[in-house]
């Protein structure tokens, strides 16, 4: 390896080539960083010497002629004042290095060109090895410390070995630094996918969210107006119910006022000819006879006479309930034939059992012992019946029954009264 001398500035013509081996050696030991892409070099490490010696830009390019790191070379560009070195980091913000001389259009030019790339220029990422002839004017401890530089050589201890190692280690860092940058743009890129992307899913199930409330609202809304709907039939359907029961209460009301005689509560005289009819009919169906019995209060004009027409009504009242007690069956029938006259249906009964029913309610309503003073027969009220029947395969008609049935109360009137007479059927 040749002799290691300070870099002669002054004399350009002895300057020979005497770190080769350095470099061989150096790029052998970045191999393994060789080939990495991604830098914005491709012509080149941009290394920007700023100098206002001419010479001194002459020795450095010498210097650094076979220079290489990373498998690539330098693209080392010229300034002479620290004017220019600005306006060439405008136009080249890749510079990965600056060589930078201290005493130029100024003592102090290099320094406030520092000043000026890290605080206006906010450019951070480009390395200064500051090289002074003069370190009187810019002692290295002070500018350590007030500037933000990464290397101080003094001109004369600057060997070419060592300006190769200088730059070696600033383009490493500044390698690292982008490396480091590009990682920190990777992972703030990927936050800002991240965020995006969580943005995007929070408005979706914002949105899902309100198409749901909506949704559920409609549906709320939708469910209330059955609800009023389905209470308002119910409120409808009861009040038809209420006025249906009505209805039906009228109706029997109606019903038992047509049918039954208000005096004694029995069926009337026209209950009585409606029933004749329907039972008349189910007897000829069945081949049944049917016996008509007809009960009338003996001399019951001498006992209003008598008592007075309340008391009348009472005695009728008192009859027709005992008349109702005797007549079990529940096909039988008892109604208010006339004034004081009662008419009895047994279906499916003949002459005989009729005539036992007969005997039964005339021996109860003189047993019961209702006073009667103005009776010519006994002391008390008595009754006197007609039975008759008609079976089911005779030609007469209910008329007739009942024409019968008269025709023999007429007799037991005749007779004497308080007894029962019977009228066999006539073909
Ligand atoms: P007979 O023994 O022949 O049957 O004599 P009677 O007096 O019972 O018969 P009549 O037919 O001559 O008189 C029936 C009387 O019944 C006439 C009437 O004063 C009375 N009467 C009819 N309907 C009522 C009624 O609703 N209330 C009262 N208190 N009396 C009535
Ligand atoms: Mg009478
Ligand atoms: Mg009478």
């Amino acid at each position: 390896m040749p002799e290691d001398k300070p870099l002669s500035f002054s004399t350009l013509e002895t300057f020979t080539d005497p770190t080769q081996d350095v470099v061989d050696e150096l790029q052998f030991l970045e191999e393994s960083s060789l080939n990495r892409e991604g830098y914005p070099l491709p012509g080149g490490w941009k290394v920007i010497v700023v100098d206002d010696e001419e010479q001194v830009h002459a020795v450095t390019r010498l210097a650094l002629k076979n220079f290489r790191f990373a498998n690539k070379p330098l693209e080392i560009i010229s300034a002479y004042s620290s004017e220019e070195a600005q306006q060439l980091l405008d136009q080249h913000p890749d510079t990965a290095v600056l060589l930078l001389d201290v005493v130029m259009e100024t003592d102090e030019a290099g320094l406030e060109l520092v000043k000026h790339i890290r605080d206006h220029l906010n450019n951070l990422f480009v390395r200064i090895i500051l090289r002074t002839g003069q370190p009187g004017i810019a002692p290295e401890k002070s500018v350590i410390e007030g500037y933000d530089i990464n290397d101080y050589k003094t001109k004369t201890e600057l060997t070419q070995q060592k300006l190769f190692s200088s730059l070696i280690t600033a383009i490493r860092s500044y390698r690292d630094l982008l490396t480091v940058e590009e990682s920190r743009q990777q992972i703030a890129s990927l936050n800002q996918q991240l965020e995006d992307a969580k943005q995007n899913l929070e408005r979706k199930v914002q949105e899902r969210t309100q198409a749901l409330q909506q949704q559920t609202l409609a549906l709320a809304a939708k469910n209330k107006q059955l609800e009023e709907e389905i209470q308002a039939k119910l409120y409808a359907q009861q009040a038809l119910e209420a006025t249906n029961k009505k209805l039906d209460e009228a109706n029997k009301q109606l019903s038992l006022i047509a049918n039954h005689d208000a005096l004694t509560g029995l069926a009337n005289r026209r209950r009585f000819d409606e029933y004749l009819q329907q039972i008349w009919k189910q007897a000829q169906r069945e081949h049944q006879p049917i016996t008509l019995l007809i009960c009338d209060i003996d001399f019951f004009k001498q006992y209003n006479d008598t008592y007075g027409h309340l008391e009348g009504d009472i005695c009728l009242r008192t009859v027709a309930q005992k008349i109702y007690q005797t007549v079990v069956r529940p096909l039988d029938l008892v109604a208010r034939f006339g004034g004081e006259e009662f008419a009895i249906i047994l279906p499916n009964t003949d002459l005989a059992g009729g005539q036992v029913v007969a005997d039964r309610l005339r021996t109860l309503i003189r047993s019961s012992q209702l006073p009667h003073r103005g009776s010519a027969v006994c002391e008390f009220v008595t009754v006197s019946i007609g039975v008759a029947t008609l079976v089911s395969d005779s030609p007469q008609s209910l008329a007739h029954l009942i024409h019968q049935a008269d025709q023999a109360l007429y007799q037991a009137k005749q007779a004497g009264r308080d007894r029962v007479m019977v009228l066999a059927p006539t073909e």
